[in-house]
């Protein structure tokens, strides 16, 4: 009977796809994919001669997520179908991606096997890149529109790591990048949530090919109006004050230590 599985290709071509995903690729009797760019997707039909994409799915002006329910339905049928159908995205399937989620849960509601297997995503390849170590400070992970439309508690003393920051404040959900009105009103935002204008942020992009650098550009808060933000684009937003002791806590904890002594 059909069944479903997601995996993930990594951020970079062809070295961060994992023993399992290439297995689940070759072995599957339909393969659909949805990757960054059409050289990776490239690379998966030397995998797969009879890979389909679902890219075709996007356009500009059409909301995202009726491309998405498109794409889940488009799989959904060959599993219904009795195929063994495997999804191939970049990065990781399970991060900051609907498809592969909503797909699975989908797969499972109607009685289908529906698995997925972790990759490399961004996320890590920044954590390498930058050094960071997400344990540190803490790491907050935003979707950029989302914390924009929704009122969150941010930590300034954590690192904030915001998705998708190249169509932030995109109400229509349809854009492929939002321009320099929507990032002043995002820009005012951490402002209000205590990060100075001129404190540094990086635009983060990890490199996709092998001969590629990552980019990491520094610049002030203030400048981000102006950055060169694409849909490939991560910001990372550093601590902008230190970590607050907190002593009632602490000293709770000196009492309790010292009853148990
Ligand atoms: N599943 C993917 C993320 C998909 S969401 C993963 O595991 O990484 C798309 C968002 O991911 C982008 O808007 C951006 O914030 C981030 N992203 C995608 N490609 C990236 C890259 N090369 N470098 C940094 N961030 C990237």
């Amino acid at each position: 009977s059909g069944s479903f599985v997601a995996v993930g290709l990594g951020m970079m071509l062809g070295a961060h796809i994992t023993a399992r995903a290439r297995s689940e690729i070759e072995h599957a009797d339909i393969v659909f994919a949805l990757v960054s760019d059409a050289i990776v997707e490239c690379w998966v039909q030397e995998m797969r001669a009879d890979v389909r994409s679902l890219q075709p799915f996007y356009a500009e002006g059409k909301r995202r997520t009726q491309s998405y329910r498109e794409m889940i339905e488009a799989m959904l049928a060959e599993v219904r179908a009795g195929h063994r159908v495997c999804g191939v995205f970049y990065g990781h399937p399970g991060v900051f991606a609907q498809v592969p989620h909503h797909a699975i849960a989908q797969a499972r509601s109607e009685g289908f096997n529906a698995e997925m297997h972790a990759g490399i995503s961004a996320e890590d390849c920044l954590y390498a890149d930058m050094a960071i170590d997400p344990g540190t400070y803490g790491c907050q992970h935003y979707e950029a529109s989302q914390l924009m439309f929704y009122h969150r508690r941010l930590d300034p003393s954590a690192y904030l790591i915001l998705w998708q920051i190249g169509v932030a404040g995109d109400r229509s959900v349809s854009r492929f990048g939002t321009g320099p009105a929507h990032r002043r009103l995002l820009i005012e935002l951490l402002v209000d949530e205590g990060y100075p204008l001129d404190h540094e942020v990086i635009v983060y992009e990890a490199a996709t090919l092998p001969i590629a650098e990552p980019r990491m550009e520094r610049v002030p808060l203030s400048a981000l109006v102006d950055a060169d933000l694409r849909i490939q684009s991560t910001l990372v937003v550093p601590p902008a004050r230190p970590m607050a002791r907190n002593e009632a806590m602490l000293e709770k904890l000196a009492r309790l230590e010292s009853s148990l002594d």
